[in-house]
């Protein structure tokens, strides 16, 4: 999986800080969000987003990514492209293990040739697709503000994130850091950002932010 920062609102900490000692009448726009952030005052994230290309990615991560409505996505076209030529699919780790993967490809190529049949036969694209597995990779432009990157950062870093759409988020988060390292400061699962797991059944393995920043 490739993930990209492509853009972001030029200085976002300035631009959210400045958002941030609007409210307050401050001259200090470092001060003020700092302050905002650790009071909840989270709208002032708002003003600044980030947009991220992903690619070779699973449509079955595409549909959890798309449940977060406050973004804007940009997905590879199954009704417009070809998506038979350069099928490639994201075999999990745990048909790797099993021994199962000579067995999985040969089986996801055989939905690949038949796609291409179909089309070549003159069904269109968006009726053939209907052959090819969730597994199949996709290509996403995703754009969200601060204040929604924390919030996915929350659901889809935790332990209880399925293990493609949390590779995802890391990534993400790894790059948003480098351009806004206090807004995504604490940035993580429940465990990291508020030093206390949320879920009914929490893992075993609580998340850290480690030397280098990284969440561990
Ligand atoms: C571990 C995990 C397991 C999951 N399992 C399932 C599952 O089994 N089945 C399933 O269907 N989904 C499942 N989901 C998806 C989940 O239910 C949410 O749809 C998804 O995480 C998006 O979260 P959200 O709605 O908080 O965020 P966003 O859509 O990103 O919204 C951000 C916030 O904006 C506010 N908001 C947005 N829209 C509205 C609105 N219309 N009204 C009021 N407030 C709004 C809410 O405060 C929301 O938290 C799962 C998610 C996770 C992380």
């Amino acid at each position: 999986m490739i993930v990209r920062l492509v853009a972001y609102t030029p200085n976002p900490e300035v631009v959210a800080g400045t958002a941030a000692a609007t409210c307050t009448d401050s001259k200090s726009p470092e001060k003020s969000l700092k302050s905002a952030m650790k009071s909840g005052h989270n709208s002032v994230l708002e003003h600044a987003s980030f947009s991220f290309s992903v690619e070779d990615v699973s449509r079955v991560t595409l549909a959890q990514l798309t449940r977060h409505r406050i973004a804007s996505f940009s997905v590879k076209s199954q009704r417009y492209c070809n998506t038979g030529k350069d099928a490639m699919m994201v075999v999990p780790g745990s048909v790797r293990k099993e021994g199962y993967e000579e067995k999985g490809i040969a089986m996801f190529k055989s939905c690949v040739d038949f796609y291409e049949e179909l089309v070549a036969s003159g069904v269109p694209k968006e009726d053939a697709r209907y052959f090819l597995p969730e597994g199949v990779c996709t290509k996403i432009m995703l754009t969200m503000n601060a204040r929604e990157l924390l919030h996915f950062f929350r659901l889809r870093t935790c332990h209880k994130a399925q293990w493609e759409i949390r590779e995802m988020a890391e990534k993400m988060l790894t790059e948003a850091k480098m351009v806004a390292p206090q807004i995504f400061l604490s940035a993580g699962p429940p465990c990291v950002a508020c030093g206390k797991c949320t879920e009914l059944k929490p893992c075993s393995s609580p998340r850290r932010i480690g030397p280098k920043g990284e969440l561990i």
